[in-house]
């Protein structure tokens, strides 16, 4: 039976074309190699990447490769490191930013929405990556019969395309001199004596699926909401429940929607703990999505045969229910489903260590109303690594000396954050649809 390497496998669906038995199936971003296999080979002649190998032919395990060496390496393409990643080669150093997927930026896991301010001082607007301009935010809350609808303050921003956007803000890092590698996961921190000397890389595409060392004097991890790599440096990073938004979103196509505006419902019946949003993007598109408190959603569906009824009670079901409720949406279609989990809970601490420095949503730098995380992980990747280049130039990656990160974080953007948080905190869940918290999540949304 032909050997499938699941790690180099590029999902392009070309080997099942070719089979003469069906004995290959593609499930998205899983080819699966089935028993009807015959072993004529003719799957190894189309994969253009040697993800398939006769069972005879697979090569023994790689040697490692020699070391490569780095001032710094960056864990995780997206807003956070690639800022980070691109700081650091501006300030002369020398940069690796690994990303764990094939695409930077896909798949999506994103409503994309941003304040204009907040775009604009990172990076010029450009219309290959703004799906939409808008204007205005419309902020309802409902409790039982009682709809209460109020305009955000500000409200100008951009709905995004992240796919192109992140990986734009990639280029610019390698404009700046950083080396960036694709499909590459980190999946493991060298360790000297207790000190971090650089990281372990998977190189998908070598013989074997080698495993490299990389030394560097200083890791960035922005390694996003799974955030291995602190937990590796033994940092408490786990997320409780009750500070993870569960989200579903499909981008809805024929709706009938202000493309100007950016609509948010708070609805403990529509969606426990969290919100729905719509967030145009052009031509009768938008991104329309909720997000559920992970701790809330089982207990809620449970009570409510209805959710049961409708996705069996999964968070992809209560956003079936409410398009479904929504005039302006039920006639829509999904053209694409995305799934994610939101940290809700700024870390106060634990966001760096000897030789390691932690952003995005890996440090859990998120806003705790709205869940807004690509300005605040541009933030934070941009301050790291202002300080990771201090640390670097006075030859000091002690945890002492990046406490200034920690410093400059708390009085900054996390400064906000905490706030938010402990307004979160006030209004338990069902209580959401007060005015006052209605009020405070609409500053939230304006920025
Ligand atoms: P990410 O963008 O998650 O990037 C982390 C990267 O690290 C990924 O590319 C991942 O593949 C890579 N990686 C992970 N492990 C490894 C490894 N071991 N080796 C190599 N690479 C690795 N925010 C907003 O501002 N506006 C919104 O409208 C909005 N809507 C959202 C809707 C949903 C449904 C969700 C789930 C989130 C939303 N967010 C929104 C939050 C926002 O997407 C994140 O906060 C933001 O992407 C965080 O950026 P980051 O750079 O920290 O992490």
């Amino acid at each position: 039976m032909v050997i499938l390497n699941s790690h180099r496998c590029t999902y392009c669906g070309g080997c099942v074309s070719v089979c003469p038995v069906e004995a290959l199936t593609l499930h998205e971003t899983r080819l699966v190699v089935l028993e009807e296999c015959i072993d004529c080979g003719d799957c190894v002649a189309s994969c253009p990447v040697g993800a398939l190998q006769m069972e005879t032919t697979q090569q023994p395990s790689e040697q490692r490769e020699p070391h490569r060496k780095y001032d710094a390496v960056v864990v995780g393409a997206g807003p956070g490191g690639s800022t980070a990643a691109r700081t650091m080669a501006e300030a002369g150093l020398s940069v690796l930013l690994l990303e764990k997927r094939q695409e930077i930026g896909s798949p999506v896991r994103c409503a994309e929405g941003i304040g204009q301010e907040q775009l604009t001082s990172f990076i010029e607007p450009d219309p290959s990556w703004i799906a939409a301009e808008v204007d205005k935010a419309e902020i309802t809350s409902v409790k039982g019969d009682e709809r209460n609808t109020i305009q955000g303050s500000g409200g100008s921003g951009y709905i995004l395309e992240r796919r192109i956007f992140d990986r734009v803000l990639a280029e610019m890092a390698t404009d700046a001199g950083v080396h960036v590698m694709v499909k590459t996961p980190a999946t493991a921190l060298l360790m000297e004596e207790g000190r971090i000397r650089g990281v372990r890389i998977r190189d998908c595409f070598s013989q074997g699926n080698a495993e490299i060392d990389i030394e560097a004097r200083l890791i960035i991890a922005a390694d996003g909401i799974e955030a291995q790599v602190g937990r590796w440096a033994g940092l408490d990073l786990q997320l409780p429940l009750e500070d993870t938004m569960v989200c579903a979103q499909f981008l809805l196509a024929n709706i009938d929607i202000d493309p100007t505006c950016t609509y948010y419902e708070i609805n403990h019946d529509i969606a426990p703990g969290g919100y729905a949003w719509v967030f145009p993007k052009g031509d009768g598109k938008a991104n329309v999505g909720l997000g559920v408190q992970a701790d809330l959603w089982e207990e809620f569906a449970d009570q409510n045969p209805e959710c049961r009824r409708i996705g069996h009670g999964t968070v992809l079901g209560f956003l079936t229910r409410y398009i479904e409720s929504n005039p302006r949406l039920e006639r829509g279609n999904p053209v694409t489903l995305i799934t994610g989990n939101v940290p809700v809970n700024p870390l106060s601490s634990n966001i760096l260590a000897d030789g390691l420095l932690i952003v995005g949503d890996a440090a859990r730098q998120v806003d705790p109303l709205t869940g807004g995380g690509i300005y605040t992980a541009m933030t934070a990747g941009q301050l790291a690594g202002q300080v990771a280049a201090g640390a670097l130039s006075a030859n000091d990656t002690s945890a002492r000396f990046l406490k200034k990160y920690q410093e400059g974080w708390d009085q900054s953007e996390g400064r906000k954050l905490k706030r938010n948080a402990r307004l979160r905190h006030k209004f338990p869940p069902e209580a959401r649809s007060d005015s006052r918290f209605l009020h405070a999540f609409a500053t939230a949304v304006g920025g």
